[in-house]
């Protein structure tokens, strides 16, 4: 089951965060937390960007995506901005409503506060955008065959996603290079994060970081096809995914 909702602005510490910054040019600390690591935080300038600023991989993506393009967990609206610049169709969604309002004063011009993988979400797109490890958003292994199956619904014939995400298993190595990875424990790459701005605390989350063999597998097996479009440098990479004829 995906439990994701929409947000409401008493329960969005990103969004909060994401507007002060865009009203007074600096923002407090953004805070997150996890059971899994040490506490830390997301510098929230970086989620401003602008594209000479993104990583090769973001950039990559940009120059790929085509058509009508779903700019997917969109936050600050960096990746919608920058493909709207290069005079490129796009629809922006979140589900923090105070990234919403973010997004619209910065211009971006199609942006709606909506979940993915809510059913009264629909529309028609030749590229879904997921970036800033965008298999995040789809929380749990168990959950990619509704993501599939979501996606398969949003893609016009010939469409594809683009997507970018991490290979956890370098939090495992060994000093001598090997992993230490218990396959009978959950995924390595599963995650849950909580998010504080100020005094908004936001709900727990689930968050997926995917290595590209697990997500090909799961692809595969949903009637996807993933190919390998780029190597970051640490254990990152961008994939894309298309439907089976
Ligand atoms: N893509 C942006 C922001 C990444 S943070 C960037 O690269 O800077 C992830 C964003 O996804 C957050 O803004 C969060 O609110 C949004 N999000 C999480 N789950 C979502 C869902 N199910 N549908 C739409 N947006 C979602």
């Amino acid at each position: 089951m995906i439990h994701t909702d929409l947000l409401t602005a008493d329960k969005d510490p990103m969004g909060a965060a994401i507007l002060d910054f865009l009203k007074h040019g600096r923002a407090d600390k953004l805070h997150v937390f996890s059971s899994q690591f040490d506490e830390d935080e997301i510098p929230v300038r970086t989620l401003f960007r602008t594209e000479k600023q993104m990583n090769p991989l973001e950039r990559t993506a940009l120059q790929l995506a085509t058509g009508r393009i779903l700019d997917i967990g969109a936050g600050s609206g960096c990746h919608s901005l920058a493909l709207q610049a290069a005079g490129k169709e796009v629809e922006a969604i979140d589900i923090s409503p105070l990234s919403v309002e973010a997004m619209c004063k910065r211009g971006v011009k199609q942006a709606t506060q909506a979940n993915l993988f809510n059913e009264s979400f629909y529309g028609s797109y030749d590229t879904l955008l997921m970036l800033m490890n965008g298999s995040g958003i789809i929380g749990q292994l168990e959950n990619l065959p509704a993501f599939f199956r979501k996606a398969k619904q949003l893609l016009r014939p010939g469409g594809s996603i683009l997507m970018d995400s991490s290979d956890l298993r370098y939090l495992y190595e060994d000093e001598d290079g090997s992993f230490v990875i218990n396959i009978a424990d959950e995924y390595y790459g599963e995650v849950d994060f909580q998010i504080r701005y100020k005094e908004i605390m936001g709900d727990p989350f689930d968050w997926l970081y995917i290595d590209f063999q697990t997500l090909s597998l799961y692809a595969t097996q949903n009637g996807f096809e993933a190919k390998l479009i780029k190597e970051g440098k640490h254990y990152d990479y961008l994939a894309r995914l298309h439907p089976k004829a």
